[in-house]
């Protein structure tokens, strides 16, 4: 009789071992568990749609970001690798400092070229240093740019100016060949 009970007790033992699941504390670490899990994979989907809308205005790019970032872990991984380098703000302010450096200059151009003193888009010559900056028209005296062949006020055809390059080449050019003329007269 004594035998037959412990028997027994062997066999309800084994009948409650896979029970362990049930037991409270256990099952209380499996749901918080998953719980975690759960909220992590809803929040790291939440993060990649914030930071695709910080990066992209494009709607559609936006919801392909969201339901790539909704593959469980996986896809936000991915969608690291795949997004735009650069945030909305962050572009902004490249455009910003870009459009700063080019009113500065164009800022530039309204300088001598010699003595950079601040002159204007009409002065003829740099009232500081006394550079000529641009000819006259013959005519009216409108100011002209340099690459002008016609004045665009009178309609007064520009005259070529006097090359001092080419002059001086011309120059040394005959010079040489009265040179070559001597010597040759010379010998
Ligand atoms: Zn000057
Ligand atoms: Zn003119």
């Amino acid at each position: 009789m004594i035998r037959q009970g412990r028997k027994r007790a062997i066999y309800v033992c084994p009948v409650a071992e896979p029970g362990i699941v049930d037991r409270p504390v256990i099952k209380t670490v499996i749901i918080a568990l998953a719980g975690l899990v759960f909220v992590l994979w809803i929040g790291l989907a939440y993060w990649v749609n914030k930071d695709a809308r910080r990066r992209t205005r494009n709607v559609f790019g936006v919801g392909v970001a969201t339901l790539v970032g909704l593959v469980p872990y996986v896809g936000p991984v991915v969608y690291l690798l795949f997004r735009p380098s650069e945030t909305r703000n962050d572009a902004r302010s490249r455009a910003a400092e870009l459009a700063a450096f080019e009113t500065i200059a164009a800022g530039r151009g309204t300088t001598c070229p010699v003595c950079t003193a601040p002159v204007e888009a009409d002065f003829l010559v740099c009232p500081v240093c006394t550079t000529r900056l641009r000819g006259a028209c013959a005519h009216c005296d409108a100011p002209l740019q340099p690459l002008w062949q016609i004045c665009p006020y009178c309609a007064t055809p520009v005259a070529p100016e006097l090359d001092l390059d080419a002059a001086l080449t011309q120059e040394l050019h005959a010079v040489a060949t009265l040179d070559l003329a001597a010597e040759t007269a010379d010998l």
